[in-house]
């Protein structure tokens, strides 16, 4: 038996060898097939013995293939198809349809004839093997990858990261690391990492137990730079230990948290001076509500004094004023009457004088209210037009009242503050004014759908210089200091009425020329829907002013008329004025005894002064309304501050009026209540 033999008959052996055998002669008829072929190709040895290789798989009639195998007939070296290149050899199918990747290599065996050689075809699975290796491939890919990732991290961190070996020597870390600490690669390798903080700091951190613990996040420690200065950080430890838990080395991540540190220190320093700042302005609170306190008892002093000298001033002034416009009303001598007028003409003003001083206060004080009611424009134009008429003209002087445009009959405002702006105003422009005109022109005016009423009070006098312009609406002041020489005042009108004007929900202002003139215009809201409203022109107010100047004289009336009131002057000048009306007068010189003579005689009104000893007329007034008496009693009192009026008609009066008493405010008032000649009644202008 030759070798050849010897080996076929051992082919059998070869049926369980987890790897595939065939066998070709030079004809690549195939010897042998073996079990392993058979299932990867799915092709019986029955069928495979005897046949042509290349008819079952094509390959092998390929010239690139054969002239590979033929040298193998000729004793050639081993040839190796790898599973790559030459995947299509024996194509043999997975149960998933995927082909089984083979690495086969063919080599020469004697032939049986001993003739030449026989190829030997072992055919290996490596599947599997690609299988594994190509996820090795994979597994190696990430892990390049992750590295590149972290170590792009542990590079470009904003935090230092240091690594240490295992006896705590650096090996490794990043540029922030090195920013951070100052230091370079030769200052920085195997440096001891005790050596990067203060002796203290690092026993702090040694006393976490870092290395049993593997761990501590976020120490907040101290680290030394190389030039000395001592870093404020945030320190991250980790240990790392091998499979036999002993530490390989440890990992640090520290970051500089100086700024962290210094805006904390910064808002406690804060917090601190917001603390002082609070208690400073708590205190400054308390100095100013007790400095406020006081203001408002001395203010309240000052109006209390106020209302006392007002009411000492103005009770000897009705005495004087009263007398006065008595003993005029008598056939007199001419010097005695020339004497007369100017005790009245001094009088006035003095009046005037304590009323400005009173109003400034109340302003000053908050005190001045305006009560906007009905008011009658054409009634107090003719006011203006009686009082301020006849001084101009003294001068020498045009005056005219004018309306430009159509305004309301009745508007709402305070027609006392009103008439107190407009007689300032005209005063001054009659008192400034030498020749020439003075002129109220009355017209409308719309500011953000609101609708004013604008006076403009037109003079052709001295005028203000420009610099002294804005000056002039402030108080105790005068446009030139020899003004005061000249002409008198005191520098409060303007002042008064610029601030009456803003109560009253309006403005003052002025345009002057020095040695030309000066208009001052009063603006005031009128406060009503003037589509609706009663309207009037020049030519209806021109009439209605020739109306009432007809009904300016004294009227007569007729009854019985209770005067209470304890000052004896007072008593005669009263006396005098209502005699001067028709009316009966009798006196009671106290509350007590008015008590008495209401109970026993008929009276068709009561005038009650309020302050009088023994029995008051708060008092009296009151006890009589308990008893049921109605007739009309008026309050006549020198108590001229806000607030009197309520008190009186709280405890029962009917009317108010104050003292010194206005003749004409007298006789309005009494009309009310008494009745007078018919031809005297009519003081309502009519059109
Ligand atoms: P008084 O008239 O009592 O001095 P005012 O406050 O009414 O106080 O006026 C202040 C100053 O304004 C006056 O002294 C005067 O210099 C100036 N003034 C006011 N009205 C006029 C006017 N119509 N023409 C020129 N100057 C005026």
């Amino acid at each position: 038996m030759n070798t050849f033999e010897v080996i076929e008959d051992r082919f059998e052996v070869l049926d369980h060898v987890p790897v595939g055998v065939c066998v070709i002669d030079k004809n690549y008829t195939v010897k042998f097939w073996n079990t392993c072929m058979e299932d990867w190709t799915n092709i019986h040895r029955d069928y495979m013995l005897g046949a042509e290789l290349g008819d079952n798989f094509p390959c092998f009639n390929a010239l690139k293939y054969r002239c590979r195998i033929d040298n193998i007939f000729n004793g050639g070296p081993p040839v190796i198809f790898s599973a790559q290149l030459h995947k299509d050899i024996f194509p043999s199918p997975l149960p998933d349809g995927k082909l089984r990747k083979l690495n086969t290599m063919a080599t020469a065996v004697p032939a049986s004839d001993g003739k030449g050689f026989n190829a030997i075809i072992v055919v290996e699975d490596i599947t599997e093997l690609t299988h594994r290796i190509d996820k090795y491939r994979q597994t190696q890919d990430k892990l390049v990858k992750s590295e590149e990732m972290y170590r792009l991290i542990f590079e470009n961190s904003a935090v230092a990261i240091m690594m240490a070996d295992d006896q705590e020597r650096l090996i490794s870390w990043n540029k922030f690391a090195e920013n951070l600490l100052g230091m370079n690669k030769e200052d920085l390798f195997l440096k001891p990492v005790k050596s990067l903080y203060p002796a203290e700091e690092w026993q702090r951190i040694r006393s976490h137990n870092i290395r049993e613990k593997g761990m501590q996040p976020h120490l907040e420690s101290k680290i030394i730079t190389k030039d000395g200065k001592v870093v404020a950080v945030d320190v991250s430890l980790s240990v790392l230990k091998d499979s036999e838990g002993k530490i390989i080395s440890s990992v640090g991540i520290i970051k500089d948290i100086t700024e962290r540190k210094r805006s904390e220190l910064a808002s406690e320093q804060a917090r601190d001076d917001l603390e002082t700042s609070n208690l400073k302005l708590k205190q400054t609170i308390e100095h100013t509500n007790m400095l406020a306190h006081e203001a408002m008892m001395a203010s309240k002093a000052k109006s209390e004094f106020l209302a006392n000298m007002s009411h000492e001033i103005r009770t000897p002034m009705n005495g004087i004023v009263g007398a006065i416009t008595l003993v005029l009303t008598k056939n007199l001598d001419e010097k005695v009457r020339e004497y007369l007028t100017i005790a009245q003409r001094c009088t006035d003003n003095l009046l005037n004088l304590i009323n400005d001083i009173l109003d400034i206060s109340k302003i000053e004080a908050g005190k001045l209210e305006v009560e906007l009611i009905d008011c009658d424009i054409s009634k107090e134009l003719c006011l203006i037009n009686s009082c301020m008429r006849a001084s101009a003209l003294e001068k020498g002087l045009n005056f005219d009242i004018v309306l430009k445009d159509k305004i309301p009959q009745q508007i709402r405002t305070d027609p006392t503050r009103l008439y107190q702006c407009l007689v300032n105003l005209v005063g001054n422009a009659v008192k400034f004014t030498e020749t020439g005109t003075v002129k109220l022109e009355a017209s409308m005016q719309t500011i953000a759908d609101k609708s004013f009423i604008c006076f403009d009070v037109i003079d052709t006098g001295i005028g203000i210089p420009v610099d002294k312009q804005s000056q002039i609406f402030e108080k105790f002041t005068q446009a030139d200091g020899s003004t005061t020489r000249k002409y008198g005042g005191t520098g409060l009108g303007l002042a008064i009425t610029k601030q009456l004007a803003e109560l009253l929900g309006g403005d003052l202002t002025l345009d002057s020329q020095e040695s030309k003139g000066s208009t001052f215009s009063l603006i005031i809201p009128t406060n009503i829907d003037t589509e609706s409203a009663v309207m009037m022109d020049n030519d209806q107010w021109r009439r209605t002013n020739q109306q009432t100047k007809q009904d300016a004289i004294i009227p007569k009336a007729c009854g019985k008329v209770l005067v209470v009131e304890d000052d004896l002057a007072n008593q005669q000048i009263i006396t005098g004025i209502l005699e001067e009306t028709n009316l009966e007068v009798e006196i009671a010189n106290d509350g007590a005894q008015a008590l008495e003579k209401v109970s026993n005689g008929s009276f068709a009104l009561v005038l009650m002064d309020m302050q009088m000893p023994n029995m008051n007329g708060y008092d009296a007034t009151r006890i009589l309304r308990e008893k049921g008496f109605t007739l009309p009693i008026i309050a006549l009192t020198a108590h001229a501050m806000k607030g009197d009026e309520d008190i009186c008609r709280r405890v029962g009066c009917d009317a108010y009026l104050s003292k010194p008493v206005d003749i004409e405010k007298l006789f309005k008032t009494l009309q009310k209540y008494l009745t007078f000649e018919s031809k005297f009644l009519k003081t309502e202008p009519s059109e």
